[in-house]
C-alpha cells in the first residue's frame, strides 16, 4: 500500500505557473490550503478546475513532466487506508514514479484534479490571472491578512500560513467561502451519497483554526451566510465539550439539510453511496425544534473583538 504525498511550495509554484501559462483557471484545496489557512494538516495535494477546462489542465501537467495514472481508484498510492478524500477524476505523479513501481510503500508525489462542480460548486470559476483585490471568492496565498509562514525547522510539507508575496503567485478560495461549501458537502452527506469523513476533517481543521484565532475573526465571519453561521456557533462555542457541540451540530445539520434542499442550494450528491443509516427525513423532522431551542446558545465567537 503506498502513500500519495503533496507537493512541495515549489512545486506548487511550478503548476501554477504553467496552468497560468496555459490560460487554465485553478485554485488548490485540501491539505495545502489549510496549512496556508494556519493548520499544520497533512498531505493531500488538490486542485479545482473549471469542469471544461480538465483536459487543458491535464495536457498542461503533462507537458512538465507529470505522468497521468490510467489506473485512477485503483492506484495502490492512492489506497493510503483512510479515506481521508474523495476520487480525483484525475491523479498525476512525477513521471519516474510509474517507471518504477511498486514503490514499495514509499510516499510518492501526487497532483489531484477536481472538477469544480464536484468540490466549489457554489463558486465562480477561478480567474484565469490575480484576482482582484475584492474578489468575493479567490485572493492569493501571499494575502497578508493570512496567518505569518511559521516555516523552518518545520518541512516544508509541516509549515503553515501565508506564502512569500516574492514567490510565484498561488490562488486559493477565501475561507469563509471555502468554509460554507465544506460544511454544505458535509450536510449533503446525510444522505449516504458520500463518505461525510473527508468534509468532517475540513471543517474540525477551519474550526481549530478559527479558534486558535490564527485568523481573525472577521476574515471568517463577516459575511457568513445563514445557514452556515449558526452551525459555526455551535461548533465554536467552547463553553461546551467538543463532545457536546459536535453532537449538537450534527442536529443542527439536519435542520440545514432541509434549508438547504427548500432554496435548491444542496450540493450535487456524491458518487458513490454509503450509507443514509436511520431514514433522514425522519431525522430531519426529530430535530427540526433545534433551532429555537439554539437561541438559547451564547455565539461567542461571532461577538468580534476590536
Ligand atoms: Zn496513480
Amino acid at each position: 500500500m503506498g502513500t500519495e504525498i503533496d507537493l512541495s511550495s515549489h512545486q506548487e509554484e511550478e503548476v501554477a505557473y504553467a496552468l497560468d501559462n496555459a490560460k487554465v483557471p485553478y485554485c488548490i484545496w485540501g491539505r495545502p490550503l489549510l496549512r496556508i489557512y494556519g493548520d499544520s494538516a497533512t498531505q493531500f495535494s488538490g486542485w479545482v478546475i473549471p469542469d471544461d477546462r480538465l483536459e487543458d489542465a491535464s495536457e498542461t501537467l503533462v507537458s512538465i513532466g507529470y505522468r497521468f495514472c490510467q489506473i485512477g481508484e485503483e492506484c495502490d498510492i492512492m489506497q493510503n487506508g483512510n479515506g481521508s478524500h474523495p476520487h480525483s477524476d484525475y491523479h498525476f505523479h512525477p513521471d519516474e514514479v510509474l517507471q518504477h513501481s511498486p514503490r514499495n510503500g514509499l510516499p510518492t508525489v501526487t497532483i489531484s484534479l477536481y472538477p469544480k462542480s464536484s468540490i466549489l460548486w457554489s463558486f465562480p470559476d477561478p480567474p484565469v490571472g490575480l484576482p482582484e483585490p475584492n474578489d468575493a471568492y479567490y485572493m492569493l496565498a501571499s494575502d497578508e491578512r493570512l496567518p505569518c509562514h511559521i516555516g523552518a525547522p518545520l518541512s516544508p510539507w509541516l509549515s503553515w500560513g501565508r506564502r512569500s508575496p516574492e514567490r510565484y503567485p498561488l490562488k486559493i478560495p477565501k475561507p469563509i467561502k471555502y468554509l460554507e461549501n465544506m460544511v454544505a458537502r458535509r450536510c449533503r452527506a446525510l444522505d449516504g451519497s458520500e463518505d461525510p469523513y473527508h468534509w468532517m476533517k475540513e471543517i474540525y481543521s477551519l474550526v481549530n483554526i478559527m479558534m486558535s484565532n490564527r485568523i481573525p475573526n472577521l476574515l471568517f465571519l463577516d459575511g457568513v451566510s445563514s445557514p452556515f453561521e449558526r452551525y459555526l456557533a455551535i461548533m465554536c462555542n467552547d463553553i461546551y465539550p467538543l463532545s457536546k457541540r459536535k453532537e449538537k451540530a450534527w442536529e443542527y445539520l439536519h435542520v440545514m439539510y432541509a434549508d438547504l434542499k427548500n432554496n435548491f442550494a444542496l450540493p450535487p450528491p456524491g458518487k458513490q453511496f454509503f450509507r443514509a443509516g436511520e431514514d433522514l427525513n425522519t431525522r430531519i423532522a426529530k430535530w427540526q425544534g433545534f433551532c429555537n431551542r439554539l437561541a438559547k446558545w451564547k455565539i461567542k465567537v461571532l461577538e468580534h473583538e476590536d
